[in-house]
């Protein structure tokens, strides 16, 4: 049995994490191959290693002093080495990055360095191989990430190894540059780390327990999730759930590895597992509610639409040809809206009205701003009959005014647009009839 296990910034944040995960590591010897990021914040206000990195290399790239920033960075891995005891001396390795910041190679090999550091002391630490990520993780020219070629070497360096630690967030380019994932990556690493080496599980250690069934910035206290499909968590995380890095899903996913999302500080919970499927129902009909503001409806009316063969198709064009997604597009008879990211629509607003005149001569175009889309998930709501008509009433109850719904054929979600301003009050509406009156 192997697992991969990765730690986050906050768990590694100083010596006194490092000693947690040290423990957690050691408790169980199928724990082989540890993916660390970089230290993350110690207190409330406290600065990420990955942002001080970032900081420190602009002042580098335009061209002022940056010795006091770069000590600064040193002085929070210094006195992690210290805390943990270890003879290990970071000197030349920031003799280097010195260089290397000199010579401008780059806000990704700058932000690299925060992993990559973090992993040197994490092998010395547990007596584990340590991997530079440059040379077993790959993007292709154009930045993309290469599953293949990565695989194919990854896997090959590890077989064999009893223990490593592959540091999280980035890779190389084909002309041997660094390059970073996206911020929070080090979820990206670890998956693919877990394909590489075909692990049982993929481990994600974090300072939540788990994944939480709302945010609980709105919600007080929201009860976490046992056991979530990918395909739930896909549908939340991309509505706004953030725990785990959207991207990190596919890799383990395609090779069926399931996730356990676990708490470094409360390491005897048992977190949340995320898996391809499960017989387990959900505690709850619903899994997860998740949600985004800043939405924009462009309902578009035209009589006898339904009969023009193509219409859609042209409505669609007409944000196609300005480089604008769409969200969701429910319609009526004579009616068709488009719901966009608002930030994306606004500058572009009046193009693509001149598009939809010239493809579609519609009657009118109405368009609404300042709108929120809810999403309620659940694998529970198939079987169960009424989910709908719960959520409606619990937010007639509460005064909302729903602009849209929208439910997946799958039966796997239900979207529902309100207004911003309703946003919050939506949320707790929904969260209350289904987790704490259950009726
Ligand atoms: N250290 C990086 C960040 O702050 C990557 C990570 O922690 O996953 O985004």
């Amino acid at each position: 049995m192997s697992k991969v296990v990765k730690f986050g910034g906050s768990s590694l944040a100083s010596a006194e994490q490092f000693q947690k995960v040290g423990k957690i590591i050691r408790a169980e010897a199928d724990r082989r191959f540890v993916v660390p990021s970089a230290p993350g914040k110690r207190f409330g206000d406290d600065i990420k290693v990955t942002d001080m990195l970032y900081g420190c290399y602009d002042l580098a790239e335009a061209g002022k002093d940056f010795k006091a920033e770069l000590q600064a960075i040193k002085a929070r891995y210094d006195e992690i080495i210290a805390g943990l005891k270890l003879k290990l001396s970071l000197d030349e390795e920031f003799v280097i990055i010195e260089k290397n910041f000199k010579e401008k190679a780059g806000s990704n090999y700058a932000a690299s360095r925060g992993e990559y550091l973090n992993g040197i002391i994490m092998a010395n630490y547990l007596g584990f191989e340590f991997i530079d990520s440059a040379t077993v993780i790959f993007f292709d020219e154009n930045g993309e990430f290469d599953a293949d070629k990565t695989d194919k070497v990854l896997s090959e360096r590890l077989k064999g190894l009893k223990n490593a630690v592959v540091p999280g967030f980035y890779g190389s380019l084909p002309d041997g540059k660094v390059k970073t994932f996206s911020r929070g990556g080090s979820d990206i690493t670890g998956s693919i780390v877990a394909k590489a080496v075909k692990a049982d599980v993929y481990e994600n250690w974090t300072d939540a327990s788990g994944v939480l069934i709302a945010d609980p910035r709105i919600i007080d206290n929201p009860q976490g999730i046992e056991v979530i499909t990918y395909r739930e968590l896909r549908e939340l995380s991309y509505m706004g759930f953030s725990v785990f890095h959207e991207d990190a899903i596919s890799p383990v996913r395609k090779a069926g590895i399931p996730i356990n999302i676990r708490n470094t500080n409360a390491s005897e919970e048992p977190g949340t597992w995320i898996v391809g499927s499960t017989c387990q129902k959900s505690k709850y009909v619903i899994t997860g509610i998740a949600g985004k503001k800043g939405f924009c409806s462009v309902n578009i009316e035209k009589d006898m639409m339904n009969s023009e063969i193509g219409f859609g198709r042209r409505v669609l064009q007409a944000f196609e040809e300005n480089g604008i997604s769409f969200e969701h597009v429910p319609s009526g008879i004579d009616t068709m809206t488009v719901f966009v990211h608002q930030d994306e629509f606004m500058h572009k607003e009046q193009k693509v009205v001149s598009a939809l005149n010239r493809l579609v001569k519609p009657d009118t175009i109405d368009i609404e701003a300042d709108l929120a889309l809810i999403a309620v998930v659940g694998r529970g709501m198939k079987a169960t009959r009424g989910t709908a008509a719960r959520i409606f009433s619990a937010l007639a109850h509460n005064d909302i005014n729903v602009k849209m719904i929208d439910q997946g054929s799958s039966e796997l979600n239900i979207i529902i647009g309100v207004a911003n301003e309703d946003f919050e009050q939506a949320i707790k509406a929904i969260y209350d009839i289904f987790v704490l009156t259950k009726i």
